[in-house]
């Protein structure tokens, strides 16, 4: 069995990425926003951008266009449209997959604890986030949802403490 190091190591960039998380209306619902943006943010994950919004059926089709044939495709869609969401943009060092351990595998049920969904979800649908999976999707997605100017570049106080400077 592959060890998370194992995994990290094969996904590993060692560069600065950017990662959209979508706390999902089950976790607004529910008042978990604080508690799982503190996840992101004690990782050491510097949040560069963050709004509330709806979502519309328009952009669910394009965000999860690789669901469209599945059986599912419509509860899904209804689920994220229940009520507000708020999108961030976190960045990092291999941020896309570090935040993708973080929230866990997708059904909740199934997930470790001490990941995200592991934590906090009992559900294949209602699991608290959605997570970029990967570079070409995160570029794909932060443009759906930020404005270049809705993205912050500002100096981590913390930074040279996060990373030894060979790591990116
Ligand atoms: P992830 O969110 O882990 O990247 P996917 O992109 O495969 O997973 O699916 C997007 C979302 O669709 C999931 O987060 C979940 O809310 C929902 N979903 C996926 N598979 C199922 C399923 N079998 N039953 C119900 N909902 C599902």
């Amino acid at each position: 069995m592959k060890t998370t190091f194992d995994i990290l190591s094969e996904h590993k960039s060692n560069m600065l990425e950017k990662t959209l998380v979508i706390l999902k209306p089950c976790t607004v619902q529910r008042s978990l926003c604080g508690e799982i943006l503190h996840r992101f943010e004690r990782k050491g994950l510097r949040l560069v951008g963050m709004k509330m919004q709806w979502l519309t059926d328009e952009i669910l089709n394009e965000h999860y266009a690789h669901l469209s044939t599945k059986p599912f495709f419509q509860r899904v869609k209804n689920s994220m449209m229940a009520s507000p969401v708020v999108v961030c943009c976190f960045e990092g060092v291999d941020a896309i997959h570090s935040v993708r351990l973080l929230a866990g595998p997708t059904n909740g049920r199934l997930a470790d604890p001490g990941t995200i969904r592991g934590d906090y979800s009992m559900s294949f649908q209602e699991n608290i986030v959605h997570t970029s999976d990967c570079q070409d999707t995160a570029a794909t997605e932060i443009a759906r949802f930020f404005k270049p100017e809705e993205l912050f570049d500002y100096k981590q106080v913390s930074f040279d403490y996060l990373y030894a400077n060979d790591e990116f």
